[in-house]
């Protein structure tokens, strides 16, 4: 533990309740993976908090008060994280959400989400990976019905992205209910796990009948989730289009443990722009169309970014777009705000010449507790949008 005195900048901003300490707001920092009392100039105690380098900080603000990271205070953290999600555990059709989202539940660096009977823990940087045998302790007690865990690290430094980390272990693939919805998912493959939890409303909006009868185009598809809840919710068919080599297996297995025959619907393991042009040339049209790239992806010598091409993608969906169709458009890009992303999406449909209404919007669900003073971390849009032609 050591005192870091903050300038008057950083001290505001942390009055202000934000969390995460960027390294503009603190020059000339040596100190590394350790926890420290932060006083302002003054010298007046402001809180603890951690300095560790992540992805983006250079660590977290923690309480206002003096803590220590013992067992107890993470079984703090742990008790009212678990109340928050208390509509969870009363939805018996829903098995897996965030138990624990950073600094939302007032710890940044960590998030925790539960498959099932199995907690996936998330290391952001190697301050948080130093503590872990206390949070796991701390969270066997709070959470004993978890049957065990496993363990991504989400910073530099270490051999390996995934890990069994305590407990019983799961078996390689398995189902989670979400909305009544069956998805299977793996939790010891790569960083990825079958399903982006962050999504289980726009899933619940397909599950719930907004593409009833309807046909759907599923681009970026990855394992088909937003097609399998669509079909789910009554769709009358649909396609389902990702790069990826596995994402057919994965889409006709999630398929299968619903109950519908994978044979039904359209999969196709194809680049999004080929496929345009491939149903442009076969005139095919759809009533619904989703669009959820990555944030940035390479295809060969072909890059898109979010941040660059995303009206590129909503011209290309308009032209197969039925007359009074459907788009739901989305992104993850914390580098782009609700208000960029949405300049990018009516300049590109006015372009088009259509007429356009944005009758639903979806951001994180509640699970994805964000902090009160910190909406940039609320990173998820997605709109979705009438389009008359
Ligand atoms: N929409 C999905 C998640 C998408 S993850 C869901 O909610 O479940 C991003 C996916 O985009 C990956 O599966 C990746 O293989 C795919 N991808 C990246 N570039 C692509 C491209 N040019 N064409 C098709 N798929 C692409």
């Amino acid at each position: 533990m050591s005192i870091l005195t903050v300038s008057p900048f950083a001290e505001k901003k942390i009055k202000q309740g934000k969390q995460l300490l960027l390294a503009e707001d603190f020059p000339n920092i040596a100190e590394n993976n350790q926890l420290v009392y932060l006083y302002s100039q003054s010298k007046d105690f402001l809180g603890t908090g951690y300095l560790s380098s992540q992805n983006k900080g250079i660590g977290w603000f923690l309480s206002p008060n003096k803590e220590k990271l013992t067992v107890t205070y993470f079984q703090g953290l742990f008790e009212r994280a678990k109340a928050k999600r208390q509509s969870y555990y009363d939805n018996e059709l829903t098995t897996a959400f965030r138990l624990f989202n950073q600094d939302g539940d007032d710890f940044g660096g960590l998030t925790i989400d539960l498959y099932g009977d199995y907690a996936l823990f998330s290391w952001y940087n190697a301050f948080v990976y130093s503590l872990k045998d206390v949070i796991v302790e701390a969270f066997q007690t709070v959470f004993p019905e978890v049957l065990g865990g496993y363990e991504k690290i989400r910073f530099k430094g270490l051999d390996f992205e995934s890990d069994h980390l305590y407990g019983q272990e799961a078996a390689d693939t398995f189902t989670i209910l979400e909305n009544g919805v069956t998805y299977e998912v793996f939790l010891n493959d790569g960083l990825m796990t079958g399903i982006f939890l962050d999504q289980k409303n726009v899933r619940g909006a397909l599950a719930g009948g907004l593409s009833t009868g309807k046909t759907l185009l599923n681009m970026f598809s990855y394992t088909g989730a937003f097609s399998v809840a669509a079909a789910f919710g009554g769709s009358s068919q649909t396609t389902s289009v990702d790069l990826a080599k596995r994402s057919l297996d994965k889409t006709r297995e999630q398929f299968l443990v619903n109950g519908i025959e994978p044979e039904s619907q359209k999969i196709y393991v194809m680049d999004v722009f080929g496929y345009f042009n491939y149903a442009k040339k076969k005139e095919l049209t759809y009533d619904m169309i989703v669009l959820d790239p990555p944030s940035f992806a390479r295809n060969g010598k072909k890059t898109f970014s979010v941040a660059k091409n995303y009206g590129d993608l909503v011209k290309e969906a308009v032209e197969i777009l039925e007359n009074n169709g459907t788009l739901i458009a989305s992104t993850n890009a914390a580098n782009v705000s609700d208000k960029k992303f949405r300049q990018m999406i009516e300049e590109a449909l006015k372009n088009k010449g259509v007429k356009f209404t944005v009758f639903q919007e979806e951001k994180l669900p509640a699970d994805f507790h964000i902090a009160d003073n910190f909406p940039e971390g609320n990173y998820l849009k997605v709109l979705f949008i009438k389009i008359k032609k």
